[in-house]
């Protein structure tokens, strides 16, 4: 593999000890990072980062990949309507090959706006094949990716259990450890998309929580909006010793913050989705008050059914909902402007960076600039005009850094978007696949589709 000198880009490493480097170099060699300094020479192919941020990969805790092609369908639904209508409606017409091509769309359109790793939280698997089309979609990608899986949601035939009585299949789990995603240092690899309390039975979290530590897997599950299916479910799965930091929590927005304080002394890690929360009408996200207890949550773009797939939108949208919160506290006490700000910006990238690798178990490979780290890099051009000029390097970022301004992006060493685009070659023929998958699937609703309007013209 050749060796690569990422030279003089504003380097924002997201390691504690490398910090920003104004003006830095980034060696990359046999897929890892063999240096980070202000100046590296190296007999390598060196790649002009003059004008450009050179920033980890980001990572994306939580997202539906699988309903890419219905983008936008729900931007006006709440999560009941959501429910009703993509759970028990649109997602039982999915065939493999529908979350094929979503699941690589989705994935492409990650890697194109500077997400290196991917929380696919695959939950529309009615058969294997279902599965494996989503597993070898990410594979075919170049994502790194945890593929977690879940099982579907209809509403029950009769005489068939409703889903949250519904263990995970434990053979499914088994099968892909055999077979597709047997290599846990791949790429792709390998967690569970459970219902845990809030949305089985205490028999079924129980069983799920256990599998999941038994095969050394991450356990994720939503856990918000509407009465929980088992009440004390929580504290039973505690007593019994089955949550610890294997267990990922998705939003949260109705949990106590006794129960987060417990959660957090357990290692439980948290995923926020904000924009999709205050859409569809969670509740606020938990940011702050996992401040308030010494933790932070990973951020996810979680539907792009109904939400932008941008990362750093969502990291603003993070920032933005708790500043909000926080200064309508201060209002209520003294009715004034508050003095300082509560959340310095450079959290809502360690929210989209280092806390995401941590969820993963992975921050020993991914989620910061430093020797020896995954070569999982995504550089950012500052643009004609749009970030310059840069005084607070994380703060630019954060505030003004946009997705769509990746100029080039690696995993593992590799590149898979240069000079601007995707290296893929057949991108136009995925487009028009998607649109076709979102068109028959939609078919089930009245949803007068535009790119159908503008294919008929
Ligand atoms: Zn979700």
């Amino acid at each position: 593999m050749t060796k690569l000198l990422l030279k003089s880009g504003i380097v924002v490493t997201q390691d504690p000890k490398l910090g920003v480097l104004p003006t830095g170099d980034v060696l990359v060699e046999a897929g890892r990072i063999a240096a980070v300094a202000p100046k590296l020479d190296a007999d390598a192919k060196t790649i002009d980062c003059a004008g450009h941020f050179v920033l980890p990969g980001l990572i994306n805790a939580h997202m539906h990949t699988w309903q890419t092609a219905l983008r936008s369908v729900a931007a006006n639904w709440t999560l009941l309507e959501y429910f009703r209508h993509v759970h028990a409606g649109l997602a039982t017409v999915f065939v493999p090959d529908d979350i094929h091509i979503a699941t690589l769309a989705g994935a492409l359109n990650q890697l194109d706006h500077g997400v290196t790793t991917l929380v696919d939280w695959a939950h529309n698997n009615p058969t294997p094949e279902h599965t494996d089309a989503g597993v070898s979609a990410l594979k075919e990608s170049g994502i790194r990716a945890a593929f977690f899986h879940g099982s579907p949601k209809p509403d029950p035939k009769p005489g068939e259990p409703h889903f949250s009585e519904v263990p995970h299949p434990r053979r499914e789990i088994e099968r892909l450890l055999k077979g597709p995603l047997a290599d846990r240092d791949a790429l792709v690899t390998l967690g569970m998309a459970v219902l845990g309390p809030h949305y089985s039975t205490l028999e079924v979290s129980t069983h799920d929580f256990a599998l999941a530590k038994e095969m050394g897997l991450v356990a994720s599950m939503h856990q918000g909006g509407g009465e929980a299916k088992t009440p004390g479910g929580w504290e039973a799965l505690m007593a019994r010793g089955l949550v610890g930091p294997h267990i990922n929590i998705v939003h949260g927005n109705n949990l106590t913050d006794v129960q987060l304080k417990a959660f957090i002394d357990l290692g439980v890690s948290f995923s926020i989705t904000p924009a999709n929360e205050m859409t569809q009408g969670h509740g606020h996200p938990i940011t702050g008050r996992l401040r308030a207890l010494g933790s932070a949550p990973s951020i996810g773009v979680d539907l792009e059914s109904a939400i932008s797939g941008d990362m750093l939108t969502e990291a603003r949208m993070a920032l933005a909902s708790q500043r909000a919160l926080d200064n309508a506290a201060e209002r209520g006490r003294s009715g004034g402007i508050p003095a300082t700000s509560t959340v310095p910006a450079a959290e809502a990238l360690d929210w989209i960076t280092t806390r995401g690798a941590a969820m993963l178990g992975m921050a020993d490979r991914i989620g910061s600039l430093a020797t020896g780290k995954q070569a999982d890099i995504a550089v950012m051009s500052l643009g004609p005009l749009a970030m310059w000029p840069v005084h607070d390097a994380v703060a630019s970022v954060v505030m003004q850094g946009s997705g769509a301004r990746m100029r080039d992006v690696l995993v593992a060493g590799n590149f898979v978007k240069r000079d601007g685009r995707l290296l893929r070659q057949d991108l136009g023929a995925v487009r028009s696949k998607l649109a076709q998958s979102g068109e028959r699937i939609l078919a089930r609703l009245d949803v007068k589709s535009v790119s159908r309007q503008v294919a008929a013209q």
